[in-house]
């Protein structure tokens, strides 16, 4: 399974609303001149940290770290609040045990990190203005603007306190692929946290990267991707958790779970997956027709 110089048919980078080349291209530029380069793999066997959501995604990019790079993972979970909290800390749980008992080396346990995100005091007015921006189409891909941003600064936090437990870490791998849409999970978010990374820890060895849209490794590819590459290796998804709502049976319908759905029909794997709805036509995201 190619993981390097793989390209959707279906998205491209310079494309999509939330890509920004100008800024891609400027901090390339910083980075370039700062460390000689603007990402790269870090060395096999070494200490990486990895974001853990319990979903499908982050599943797939930490067993894709153990198993083809043979990196020591380090995953963290941030506990921000969600509704579907206990069910994303089971498929943590499962897939834990899981890692542990696959590679004994080199996976850690997930380390939970509890961060309101958004804050408590004003969530449910950002609610309501977050509905209203659904009604703009361009509106719609901002989410809850600061989440990633502070998700994954706490990341690299957790990365640099590891130093403690005499593990030099310098690279945080975060699963975003090409059909997300927000702005928070892009490419240009990504380096613009990454130069501010850099700045902030005075360190300019630090690296953000997404192996999905990092386009250094002439990637840029999707869901599909993963899927097969953890169907091909024998690790089942089924009990990862893509629902944003609170009921234990994922509902099947969501923006959420209709990606899910989807990328497990692009990739032409059976979805094992329990849901409570059939396979809805339309999701509120986008509905392309060439999928049943
Ligand atoms: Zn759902």
């Amino acid at each position: 399974m190619q993981l390097m110089g793989n390209q959707s048919k279906k998205f491209h980078v310079w494309e999509k609303e939330n890509e920004d080349k100008s800024i891609v291209n400027v901090i390339g530029q910083i980075l370039k001149y700062k460390r000689g380069y603007i990402v790269r793999m870090p060395e096999k066997g070494g200490p990486v940290v990895c974001c853990m959501s319990g979903g499908a995604d982050a599943v797939s990019n930490i067993f894709i770290m153990l198993n083809d790079f043979g990196y020591e993972v380090f995953p963290f979970f941030i506990n921000r609040g969600q509704s579907a909290y206990q069910w994303e800390r089971a498929s943590i749980k499962h897939y834990d045990q899981l890692f542990k008992e696959r590679f004994p080396k080199l996976y850690h346990e997930t380390k939970e990190i509890k961060v309101n995100t958004p804050a408590r005091e004003y969530k449910k007015d950002l609610r309501e203005v977050k509905k209203k921006c659904y009604e703009t189409e361009a509106s719609a891909h901002v989410s809850y603007p600061a989440r990633n941003s502070i998700i994954f600064l706490t990341g690299m936090e957790y990365a640099l306190s590891l130093k403690n437990k005499g593990k030099d870490v310098t690279t945080l791998f975060v699963a975003h692929v090409a059909s997300d849409t927000s702005y928070h999970c892009s490419l240009t978010w990504q380096r613009i946290l990454n130069l501010e990374i850099c700045h902030t820890f005075h360190d300019y060895q630090l690296q953000l990267i997404s192996l999905p849209i990092e386009i250094e490794f002439g990637n840029y590819f999707d869901k599909d991707v993963y899927l097969k590459y953890c169907y091909k290796n024998g690790l089942d998804l089924t009990k990862t958790r893509t629902c944003i709502r609170k009921d234990e049976i994922q509902c099947g319908t969501c923006p959420c779970c209709w990606d899910r759905r989807r990328s497990f029909l692009e990739a032409g794997i059976k979805d094992e997956t329990r849901y409570q709805k059939p396979y809805p036509e339309k999701s509120g995201r986008y509905y392309d027709s060439t999928l049943k």
